[in-house]
């Protein structure tokens, strides 16, 4: 029996692995499932699994769970610190699926606790790449990628071959805004963006999708996950979702791994790995799909994948100071305080502004962060007013 615990229990990517896990009682055991404020959805879960401890992100939720759980055996515990004890709590497999920046110093726990992680919390590894994986080869942690275009290329990237790996090619959907004028994404509601056409997700991973963020901090992510120069990292916008990335070789073939957009493929794939397991995701149907389309981003309309490349081509703390004043802006657009296309121009104005030594530790990295919301808030009130 594998033990799992799994942070963000509460969210998109937190639900679907535990319909995965709930369905195989006999093979998963659940150690801890935490959530920031969901005190609901987080005590039904942990009731639904039987779970060993759930813990609650916001302290002042702590009675609350407490009554939610009275009179079962569920451990519960509240507050930060206690958030970050959980992502140690000895699971031999620990989903990391809190979103942002926040979810950094808990992946940092678990990798420090070796054990596997499946890592789905890009923000963390776009902010703290270097010092994460430097913790990744000490601990010897094994850290399987969630992202569905990581995991695909996880699934076609052959380490021994690495030298001959001539390009990593992530497929993107585009968005809802694809075909979208520029003139009109001006005028994008929060409600519009985030309607993904393929993929079921949290909100702010959906707003990433539609400005093209989601895949510059995904080159970021693939950068730091597998061993390619930058300049070797392609994005294709591939509308169907089907194909989920590629890898080029230099005997010119292309793998790649294809599937139904559904996230439960590549989380089943982490939670079975190096083995398989059944996935309750709908099949292929190539007859139905009839043809696979292609085309270039365009970097004019969807600015955000620009800055990504830029901040990934820059290094040091570029990646960081780009996360942040996103993280800021997204939430800005979601609040309705500012609209659709002032989101890279609230990141551009950080990046233009502020830079700081590459960071060698999380604290470092924490720093970076605080100061660049600080500068995209301010922008933020700027473009508001
Ligand atoms: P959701 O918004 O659906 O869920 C986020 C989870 O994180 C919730 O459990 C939430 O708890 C918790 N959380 C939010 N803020 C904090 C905080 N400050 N401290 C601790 N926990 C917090 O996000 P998704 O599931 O969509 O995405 C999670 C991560 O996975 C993101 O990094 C995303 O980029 C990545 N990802 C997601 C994919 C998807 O299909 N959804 C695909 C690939 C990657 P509460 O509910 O209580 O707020």
């Amino acid at each position: 029996m594998k033990s799992v615990s799994i942070l963000g229990a509460t969210g998109s990517i937190g639900k679907s692995t535990l319909d995965l896990v709930q369905r195989q009682p006999d093979a998963f055991k659940v150690e801890a499932l935490t959530a920031q404020s969901n005190v609901a959805e987080l005590a039904a879960a942990a009731i639904a699994v039987g779970a060993q401890q759930a813990v609650i992100g916001d302290e002042r939720l702590y009675a609350e769970l407490k009554d939610a759980l009275s009179g079962t055996c569920i451990g519960v515990a509240a507050g930060r610190d206690a958030l970050i004890a959980a992502a140690a709590s000895g699971a031999d497999w620990t989903m990391a699926a809190i979103v942002g920046c926040a979810g950094l110093e808990p992946v940092m726990a678990a990798i420090e606790q070796g054990g596997t992680v499946a890592l789905a919390n890009k923000e963390a590894l776009v902010s703290a790449g270097d010092v994460l994986m430097l913790a990744v080869a000490e601990k010897g942690t094994a850290l399987l990628p969630v992202d569905s275009e990581h995991n695909a290329i996880f699934q076609c990237f052959e380490d021994r071959n690495a030298a001959y790996v001539r390009r990593v090619i992530l497929t993107a959907s585009g968005g809802p805004f694809r075909t979208m004028a520029a003139t009109d994404l001006v005028n994008v509601t929060p409600a519009q963006a985030v309607r993904h056409p393929n993929w079921s997700m949290g909100a702010k991973i959906s707003v990433d999708s539609a400005t093209l963020m989601n895949k510059g901090l995904e080159l970021i992510e693939a950068y730091h996950l597998f061993p390619v120069n930058a300049d070797q990292l392609d994005v294709i916008v591939h509308p169907q979702s089907v194909i989920h990335s590629m890898v080029e070789y230099q005997d010119g073939s292309v793998l790649a791994q294809l599937g139904s957009p559904d996230m439960r493929t590549p989380i089943a794939h982490c939670l079975a790995f190096p083995d398989r397991m059944h996935a309750p995701v709908a099949r292929l149907n190539f007859a139905q799909i009839g043809q696979l389309g292609f085309e270039d981003p365009d970097m004019d309309r969807f600015p955000c994948l620009r800055l990504a490349k830029n901040a990934l081509a820059a290094g040091g703390a570029r990646p960081a100071i780009l996360n942040a004043a996103n993280e800021i802006a997204v939430a800005g657009f979601l609040g309705g305080q500012i609209g659709f296309m002032s989101i890279p121009a609230v990141v551009e104005s950080v990046l233009e502004q502020y830079d700081a030594p590459a960071p060698s530790t999380i604290r470092d990295v924490l720093d970076i962060d605080e100061e660049a919301r600080r500068l995209a808030g301010l922008k933020m009130e700027a473009v508001a007013a």
